[in-house]
């Protein structure tokens, strides 16, 4: 977490009469649930000021959770903390995260328990996506890509390059390219980011049918946060971007100074490092070959 987002505002045993439950009873009859949250935010600025509008409202949060908690009823307390976290991460910009408690504890076990409750921790990421297109109106293709982000609650475009057109490599004869990229704060897993990427490539037609070849859109994921993982389906940074310059041009532009975490270089000193190889006589090796 970065340093910034260390400081907490913490509500403690907020109490809300509810109805959730797997049962009828507890549906028609409700009870008392109790709510803990920790917002994480920089709360620095209005320690110095005393100036409330550049802190988080406690008291606007609280009736927030009540609202999320009372206006729908939810089989789970895992559905009602998962909808609570993410209203209050939509709904109040300088909370980066949030760690919500929702306890239950007249839940229905025939044992004697204090209580019983789910804990989440959930918070906005910085993703970096790469947009390509070669295919019909490319331009057309990345805005509708652009306008896709910008309308979904879970993402905030923060950034977004110019868009360069470059030449295609890799063997395939195709048409030049259109590429840039964007930064975008989600509320997406990786997974369902790569989700939400293939729903927007699919949108715009896209065929997989030769590797490699024209695309009308193309959408990879090249950094989240500075994670570095590895599925069958995702890798994270994205393997080849450091080899490619209509991915490094347009990092450099809007991100000079992220550093690649595996790779420890800014994208400024990745860039630069690639044009100069590229001077010395192009890639070498399968990597060089990549195609977009
Ligand atoms: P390249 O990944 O070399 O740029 P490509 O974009 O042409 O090639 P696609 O056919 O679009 O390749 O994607 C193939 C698969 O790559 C996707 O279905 C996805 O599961 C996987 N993949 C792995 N890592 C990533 C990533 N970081 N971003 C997007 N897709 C990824
Ligand atoms: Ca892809
Ligand atoms: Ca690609």
């Amino acid at each position: 977490m970065n340093y910034e987002f260390c400081d907490v505002i913490h509500i403690e045993g907020l109490k809300v009469f509810a109805h959730h439950g797997v049962f009828r009873e507890e549906k028609e009859a409700g009870q008392d649930f109790y709510v803990n949250a920790d917002l994480y935010t920089d709360l620095r600025e209005a320690g110095l000021t005393d100036d409330l509008t550049k802190s988080t409202h406690y008291g606007e949060v609280s009736l927030l959770i009540g609202r999320c908690l009372t206006e729908q009823t939810y089989d789970l307390i895992e559905t009602a903390a998962e909808r609570t976290a993410e209203e209050i991460l939509r709904q109040f910009p300088r909370v980066r995260a949030v760690t919500l408690e929702l306890h239950k504890p007249h839940a229905p076990i025939p044992m004697e328990f204090s209580t019983v409750c789910v804990r989440i921790h959930r918070g906005w990421h910085r993703a970096y996506v790469a947009l390509g297109s070669n295919m019909g109106d490319s331009r057309a293709y990345i805005e509708e890509a652009l306008r896709a982000f910008s309308t979904d609650p879970r993402i905030r475009v923060e950034k977004v390059s110019s868009l360069i057109v470059t030449k295609p490599y890799g063997g395939v004869e195709q048409d030049d390219f259109l590429n840039g990229v964007v930064l975008l704060d989600t509320l997406y897993s990786p997974a369902e980011l790569l989700c939400k990427l293939h729903e927007i490539e699919a949108a715009a037609h896209r065929e997989r049918t030769l590797r490699w070849g024209p695309r009308t859109l193309d959408l990879d994921i090249l950094f989240y946060d500075k994670l570095i993982y590895e599925d069958d389906n995702l890798i994270v940074p994205h393997v080849d971007l450091h080899n490619r310059d209509f991915v490094l041009k347009p990092m450099a532009e809007i991100a000079p100074r992220f550093r690649h975490p595996i790779l420890q270089k800014t994208m400024q000193q990745l860039w630069e490092e690639l044009q100069a190889r590229e001077e010395n006589g192009g890639r070498t090796g399968e990597e060089g070959k990549r195609e977009r």
